[in-house]
């Protein structure tokens, strides 16, 4: 469901696009009601030489004869036609890409979600045995091309541990995983890769499992213990994966030990980008709609300047005058 704002704002264009096309078509079209050879400049009656037109009696010497090219010339000059040609560019523009982002969200097939943000996951309190501050936290950044993110059909999962003392800087796509421990998940082939703040690869393959996770902590210096290790891998699976066999088989319903879960998740936001179900140029989201719709909106301004100088210049020729 769109807002109200958009809404009024689709429609100034879509007003500006029509007041566009009808100041253009005005310039490019002679008047139909005017007679070739000539009207009667009061009542339009066909001019055959009379001094008194005999339809309305107005004397010629008045009210003249409106010929075509009399009333083309009086339309409206090119200068004028070519600002509201590119007015109308400028405003399709935006009425194009507010109804492509309107039909990306109408029809969900071709949304692409992009969930972000921090997902930190910190050990909670534990009694008799207290928790300092954030021995680890994530960052589980989830890019994925799909009606949901529970049903992806490609895209990829970053999840970022930091180490001590660092903090991450979020960019606009995707977290700035430089010096930090992350995995990259593909969603839709299960390859990954683990690398270390030095950036060498730990692990790669497919089809992550609990060791490949645990490892990674491990070699991050995380001060867990085996058991806490080895859940807290399992909980970091479900990051990637809600129904990871292997997860599941760890912290599923009555299998996770008595002293439950080791990470507590913290603040986790999804956004949802409308996006063309194909990247453009490699990229999704607004930019790849932004793309699209301004080269649209660029070929037809040029094709209306093309038909707009050509069809004026043609129309003011003189041996269109002298009809
Ligand atoms: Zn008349």
């Amino acid at each position: 469901m769109m807002a109200f704002g958009p809404i009024v704002i689709l429609a100034l264009c879509a007003l500006s696009v029509w007041m566009g096309i009808a100041a253009v078509l005005r310039v490019c079209r002679v008047p139909r009601a005017v007679e070739p050879g000539g009207s009667c400049g009061r009542c339009g009656y066909a001019y055959t030489h009379w001094t008194r037109c005999p339809e309305c009696g107005s004397e010629v010497s008045t009210v003249g004869i409106a010929t075509p090219w009399l009333m083309f010339r009086h339309r409206g000059s090119m200068p004028g036609a070519l600002f509201a040609l590119t007015l109308m560019a400028f405003a399709m523009a935006f009425l194009l890409t507010g109804l492509t982002v309107g039909l990306c969200q109408f029809a969900g097939w071709n949304q692409h979600t992009r969930q972000s943000g921090m997902s930190t996951l910190q050990p909670p309190p534990i009694n008799g045995r207290p928790q300092p501050l954030p021995q680890v936290s994530f960052l589980v950044h989830r890019e994925v091309v799909g009606p949901s993110v529970n049903s992806p059909t490609r895209g990829e999962v970053v999840l970022v541990l930091l180490p001590k003392g660092a903090t991450l800087a979020m960019t606009a796509d995707r977290p700035d995983t430089t010096g930090a421990f992350h995995i990259l998940h593909d969603v839709k082939d299960g390859q990954f890769v683990t690398r270390s703040d030095a950036g060498e690869t730990i692990r790669e393959g497919k089809g992550i499992q609990i060791e490949d996770v645990a490892d990674w902590l491990e070699r991050a210096g995380v001060a867990f213990d085996e058991e806490e290790r080895r859940v807290a891998a399992a909980q970091i699976l479900q990051e990637i994966d809600s129904s990871h066999a292997g997860a599941l088989a760890v912290i599923g319903p009555g299998n996770l030990g008595p002293r439950g879960v080791v990470l507590a998740s913290r603040g986790f936001s999804t956004r949802s980008i409308p996006s063309l179900p194909f990247a453009v140029v490699g990229l999704t989201g607004m930019t790849g709609i932004t793309i699209v719709t301004s080269v649209a909106s660029a070929v037809i301004y040029i094709v209306a300047l093309w038909w707009v100088v050509t069809r004026r210049r043609r129309l003011m020729s003189p041996e269109r005058s002298g009809a």
